[in-house]
């Protein structure tokens, strides 16, 4: 994966799940706990075998060449295909501060600004909201990402992040192959530029792994004086283009690739 130039992309750690409230986006459907195939919870998690370098089992993509009206030529797929779905299940992290004092409205605000930009992507995309992390292959959580280590020492900081994991998850006793994209997004910023980190960060959870040159794109490298959170037309084009690509994640693990009943501790994640 290409790394952000502004907003970073990289490791995340493992995160302590929250717990239950639902927010509604106006162009999100909903799922309750356990209900539609599409979301059921997971019932086990391992990284996805990743074939050893030159070794991939089928031909990994290659970088597009240009194609017009869009930056389809700067995106970059996984060694296993491209990390995209038609539907994805989504989890947002719920407010936690006690009703009434600045803290709630401030993560009113960042709520807000999270299903703003979801009804964006909404529009492009099947996306459903759930109420559990386990049932998500995309999930949001309000904090800041940490500060990252740059090779020369230098430490950069950055209001999102999104971290892309493919792995295998065992949902109503049948294993797939999945992308999880963890999305940190600061709580300290204002509403407008919330909302335009969130519009970018999850760009990049879709399958966006990859920077325009414009800055009035969503998916810009270096946003521009005005905070974009609505998707240009380069980036729903973008999108739609990537979509037709394969090959992508396989559906399912090949069977050497399934993990035994009582699974090894799993491998440290891969940073991207
Ligand atoms: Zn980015």
């Amino acid at each position: 994966m290409p790394a952000c130039s502004n907003r970073v992309v990289a490791l995340l750690l493992a995160a302590s799940a929250a717990a239950l409230a639902l927010p509604k986006g106006p162009a999100l459907a909903q799922t309750g706990t356990g209900t539609g195939m599409a979301c059921a919870s997971s019932t086990a998690v391992q990284p996805l075998p990743m074939p050893p370098e030159g070794q991939a089992a089928s031909p990994l993509p290659e970088p597009a060449a240009a194609v017009p009206h869009t930056y389809a030529h700067r995106l970059r797929a996984t060694a296993a295909g491209w990390p995209v779905r038609d539907h994805w299940c989504i989890w947002i992290e719920p407010p936690s501060a006690e009703p009434g004092t600045a803290a709630a409205t401030r993560e009113r605000q960042w709520l807000e600004a999270v299903q703003g930009a979801l009804a964006q992507w909404g529009s492009q995309l099947a996306l459903a909201l759930v109420d559990h992390p386990d049932q998500a292959q995309v999930r949001l959580w309000r904090r800041r990402p940490p500060l990252q280590r740059l090779a020369d020492g230098r430490t950069r900081a950055s209001h999102g992040r999104a971290v892309l994991q493919l792995l295998q998850v065992q949902r109503q006793g049948r294993w797939h192959v999945e992308p999880r994209v963890d999305v940190l997004l600061s709580p300290g910023q204002a509403p407008r530029p919330t909302q335009a980190t969130a519009l970018h960060e999850l760009g990049h959870a879709f399958g966006l792994w990859g920077h325009s040159d414009q800055a009035s794109d969503a998916m810009a490298a270096v946003p521009g004086a005005q905070a974009v959170i609505i998707l240009s037309p380069r980036d729903r084009a973008t999108l739609q283009w990537l979509l037709r690509q394969g090959p992508r994640l396989p559906s399912a693990p090949t069977p050497a690739g399934i993990p035994p009943a009582a699974p090894a501790p799993p491998s440290a994640p891969r940073a991207d």
